[in-house]
C-alpha cells in the first residue's frame, strides 16, 4: 500500500469526521505563497486562503514565519499576568478597528469570542435574548448553535431567547420582493420581531456585515445598516459585527461593516488574524468593556499567548506593508470582470457575488426558477481540485456556492490559470449534459 492509502487508512480509525468529507481526500504537506502541495507532489492553487481565512497572507510568508519560531520558546504566558505581544497586537487592533472600539479580549476559536461578546453585550445591557440572521454562521459552540442554521443544531438544546430573522438575500428575497421598491423590508423586519416575537428583552443583534457560509450575502446599499442600527438604537440593543471572515481587508476595505456602512459596538475576528495558528479577539466599545471585563471571568488557558499574538503582529506589519486593500480590490475585480464575462457562456452562473476577494459564484440549474446546482457544484469542485485548483465551497443550505477567497497575494497569472480551469470544467460539465 502507498504511504497516502496507509495515512488515510489510518485516518479513518483513529480520527474523529465531524467535517463533512465532500472530495477524494487529499493530504497537503507543504504551502507557499498562494500554492499547496500535497504529499504525492501534486499543486495546486489554493483559491480559499486555507479554510475562508487563515491563510490570508498567503503560506510561509518569511515575516510571519520568523515571528511564530521566534516564540517558540516562550509561546506561554499564564494570561492573568501583562505579556508583550499581547500588548502590542492589542494597540495594532485599536488603531484600525471601527470608530470606538479599543479594548480587545483574545480566544483561540471565533466560537469562542462571539459567545464572550454575547455574554458581555448580555452583562452590559441587563438583557438576554439575541437575535441573529438567517443561514448566518458563527460557530460551533452549543450556544452559539442557536443563531445558525438548524441543520447545525440538530438533535441539540438550543439556547431560549435566540432568533434570526431574514438576510438582506435580494437574489431570493424571503419577502418575496424586488429592491429597492421592497424599501429594505429586511432590515425593517427586525423591529416587528422585537416587537412581536420577544420579551423586548433583547441584547444583542448579531450579523456577519457579509453573510459567508450562507453564501456571500450582502445588503445592496448602505441604507440597510442605517435602518437596522436606528432600530437597535431605539430598543437598546448592541451591534455585534462578526468579522471573522470578513476581517481585515478581505471585501477591500478594512471591515466589512465599513464596507456596508455599519457602526457596530463589538467586533469578532478571528481565521485571518493569525497566519493560520488559533487565535481570534474580541473588540470593544471601552465603555462595554469596562462595565464588563470584571464579570466575565474571560479567562481561558491560552488567551492571548505570546506565540500567537507575536505571529498576528507580524500579519499586521504585512497586511500594511504590502497594502492589503489596494491587491484585494484590484484582484477582486480582475476576478469579478472574469466571472461576468464567463456567466454569458454558462447558464449555470446564477449570480456572482463579491466584493474584493471575498466572491462567491451561485450555482443554479434554471436561471428561471433558481433551483440550486447542489450536485454540479461538487463535481465542479472535484474537477477543478484534479486540475490543481482549489475553490471552496460553502454549507448548509448553501451548497451550491462556489467560493474564491485566495491570499491577497494571489498574482494576475495565478487567477487567470484558476478561471481558465473553472471555464474549462463549466464547459465539460455543459457538454456532458
Ligand atoms: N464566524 C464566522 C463568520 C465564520 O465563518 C466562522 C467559521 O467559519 C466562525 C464564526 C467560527 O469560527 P471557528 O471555526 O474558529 O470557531
Amino acid at each position: 500500500m502507498q504511504r497516502k492509502e496507509k495515512i488515510i487508512e489510518k485516518h479513518e480509525k483513529y480520527v474523529v469526521k465531524g467535517w463533512p468529507l465532500f472530495y477524494a481526500p487529499i493530504i497537503f504537506t507543504e504551502g507557499e505563497g498562494c500554492i499547496v502541495k500535497d504529499i504525492t507532489g501534486k499543486e495546486y492553487i489554493d483559491c480559499v486562503s486555507g479554510c475562508a481565512g487563515p491563510m490570508w497572507v498567503g503560506w510561509k510568508n518569511p515575516k510571519v514565519v520568523e515571528a511564530t519560531k521566534k516564540y517558540a520558546e516562550f509561546p506561554h504566558s499564564f494570561p492573568g499576568f501583562v505579556n508583550i505581544p499581547r500588548v502590542e497586537l492589542a494597540e495594532k487592533i485599536a488603531k484600525i478597528a471601527p470608530p470606538n472600539l479599543t479594548k480587545t479580549w483574545f480566544g483561540c476559536s471565533g466560537g469562542e469570542v462571539i459567545e464572550l461578546a454575547i455574554k458581555s453585550a448580555i452583562l452590559y445591557t441587563g438583557k438576554k435574548e439575541v437575535i441573529s440572521l438567517y443561514n448566518g454562521y458563527h460557530g460551533f459552540t452549543i450556544a452559539v448553535s442557536a443563531l445558525i442554521p438548524a441543520i447545525y443544531r440538530k438533535d441539540m438544546p438550543i439556547m431560549p431567547g435566540f432568533r434570526q430573522i431574514p438576510s438582506p438575500y435580494c437574489y431570493r428575497c424571503a419577502f418575496g420582493k424586488e429592491y429597492p421598491e421592497c424599501d429594505y423590508e429586511c432590515a425593517r423586519n427586525l423591529e416587528s420581531v422585537i416587537k412581536h416575537g420577544t420579551y423586548n428583552d433583547v441584547a444583542a443583534f448579531i450579523l456577519e456585515p457579509i453573510q459567508g457560509q450562507a453564501g456571500h450575502i450582502l445588503p445592496p446599499d448602505k441604507e440597510y445598516a442605517k435602518i437596522i442600527r436606528e432600530i437597535c438604537d431605539k430598543y437598546d440593543i448592541l451591534i455585534i459585527a462578526d468579522e471573522i471572515q470578513t476581517g481585515l481587508g478581505r471585501t477591500g476595505k478594512m471591515w466589512g461593516s465599513d464596507y456596508i456602512g455599519l457602526r457596530p459596538d463589538i467586533i469578532c475576528l478571528g481565521k485571518t488574524l493569525c497566519g493560520g495558528l488559533p487565535l481570534s479577539a474580541a473588540v470593544f466599545r471601552e465603555d462595554i468593556a469596562e462595565k464588563t471585563e470584571s464579570k466575565l471571568w474571560g479567562v481561558t488557558t491560552h488567551s492571548g499567548a505570546p506565540i500567537l499574538c507575536a505571529t498576528a503582529c507580524a500579519v499586521f506589519d504585512v497586511l500594511m506593508e504590502e497594502k492589503v486593500l489596494g491587491k484585494a480590490n484590484r484582484m477582486g475585480k480582475v476576478i469579478t470582470q472574469r466571472l461576468k464575462s464567463m456567466q454569458e457562456r454558462h447558464e449555470i452562473i446564477g449570480e456572482i457575488r463579491g466584493p474584493g476577494l471575498f466572491i462567491g459564484v451561485e450555482m443554479v440549474r434554471d436561471r428561471k426558477t433558481k433551483e440550486e446546482a447542489f450536485d454540479e457544484v461538487s463535481k465542479i469542485i472535484q474537477m477543478c481540485l484534479e486540475k490543481g485548483v482549489w475553490f471552496g465551497r460553502s454549507m448548509a443550505n448553501m451548497g451550491n456556492l462556489i467560493k474564491i477567497k485566495p491570499p491577497f497575494i494571489i498574482t494576475e497569472n495565478q487567477i487567470t490559470k484558476a478561471l481558465n480551469t473553472l471555464d474549462e470544467v463549466l464547459t465539460k460539465l455543459k457538454n456532458k449534459k
